[in-house]
């Protein structure tokens, strides 16, 4: 269905302490929401209302994206001066809408379009609760019956015709608080649509802390997950060494099944480990023969790709080489590139770190080979 969207972010934010629409809420503008929103669900033109002199500065954030219209000295001027930027069909619809509600979510649009399917008008409201008191000084004066009252929140959804000539009978003295009462003083009846909490206004600066909360509470919450690993080969005769996806000229090389790359083979089983996924040798056992001599950087994208089809995304990795020679320091940065490749990462997330053991134990009397790895992943 086609739509068109008139957002009004012409508020001088005298109550909010500044101009809500070039505030942040949940890291984004203000105003960014809405707009958002409104892309989201498809609207063919969507004109932005400012104050005059925000004009500028919202031609300069939203210039690409969408039609910027100077307010008037009311929000009705404000309205109709979008309306009259609107280049479309008079029977289209048009949803008029606050930005200062930014928490606007492309259902909420398609409940209205789906009302003005059937109906001439229709306007986002929640039922009233609360007792209302009428109040002189702090006092009650009077208790209000809130039966079939609702408060009106935006969008709201009119046929840009309907909506244009209901403002031209407006009587000139009188300022409107909503479209909804325009058009209902024109005799056009206007659906009242259940709203949402999420769609409360932004007025004062408590409203914004209450927003952020409603924002915090829609995001997933994600987890840090830690792995580790540990991996060891014997050297035997040999002239080059595989480690951290690297060959290395040596007198020797690492024994084993595949290329012994005792880096990386802790390094997948730290990915592994992380996700409760096994380990290397539930996913390319020894046994079978065609990983004799398969180059270990295909277990760790593998495992790589396991996390990521998990939905799991790799922190960092850190991964420490435990031997007297060869030397590792010169080949550092390339191994860091290396992993980083394999497992899709940048360069900064990982680490090759070596020690000896002062000759000490298996590693220091030159027998093997050790490495460990740890991770963190975000799931
Ligand atoms: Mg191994």
């Amino acid at each position: 269905m086609t739509f068109h969207a008139i957002i009004v972010a012409g508020g001088s934010g005298s109550r909010s302490g500044g101009k809500k629409q070039w505030m942040l809420l949940g890291g984004r503008l203000v105003l960014d929401w809405s707009i958002s929103a409104f892309e989201a669900a498809g609207a063919v033109q969507i004109v932005v209302v400012v104050p005059p002199d925000d004009v500028k500065q919202a031609q300069a954030a939203y210039g690409g994206r969408v039609w910027i219209v100077a307010g008037g000295a009311q929000r009705a001027d404000s309205v109709i001066n979008g309306l009259k930027a609107l280049m479309t069909d008079s029977d289209d619809i048009v949803l008029i809408h606050d930005a200062a509600r930014p928490l606007l979510k492309p259902h909420h649009i398609n409940a209205l379009l789906v009302e003005l399917e059937t109906k001439p008008a229709a306007i986002l409201a929640l039922p009233v609760t609360d007792s209302l008191k009428r109040g002189d000084n702090n006092r009650i004066v009077e208790a209000l019956a809130r039966d079939n009252l609702w408060r009106a929140q935006t969008p709201q959804a009119f046929r840009l015709h309907d909506i244009l000539r209901a403002y031209e009978r407006w009587p000139a003295d009188q300022i409107p608080t909503d479209e909804a009462m325009v058009a209902a003083h024109s005799g056009i009846n206007v659906t009242l649509v259940e709203g949402d909490i999420a769609l409360h206004k932004l007025t004062y600066p408590a409203d914004f802390a209450l927003l952020e909360s409603l924002i915090a509470g829609e995001k997933p919450l994600k987890q840090i997950r830690i792995g580790q690993g540990f991996d060891a080969h014997r050297w035997g005769e040999g002239q080059s060494v595989w480690l951290c996806g690297v060959e290395i000229a040596h007198d020797q090389t690492l024994i084993g099944h595949s290329d012994a790359d005792a880096g990386l083979h802790a390094l997948t089983d730290a990915l592994l480990g992380a996700a409760g996924l096994g380990d290397i040798g539930d996913h390319f056992p020894p046994s079978d023969p065609q990983w004799k001599g398969a180059s270990s950087d295909r277990f760790l994208k593998h495992a790589a790709d396991l996390l990521r089809a998990k939905g799991a995304e790799i922190v960092n990795v850190d991964v420490t080489l435990i031997c007297e020679r060869p030397k590792i320091k010169p080949h550092r940065e390339a191994m860091r590139a290396r992993i980083a490749e394999i497992i899709g990462v940048e360069v900064d997330r990982v680490s090759v770190k070596a020690t000896t053991t002062e000759q000490m134990g298996f590693t220091g009397r030159g027998e093997g080979l050790a490495a460990q790895a740890v991770c963190s992943i975000e799931i």
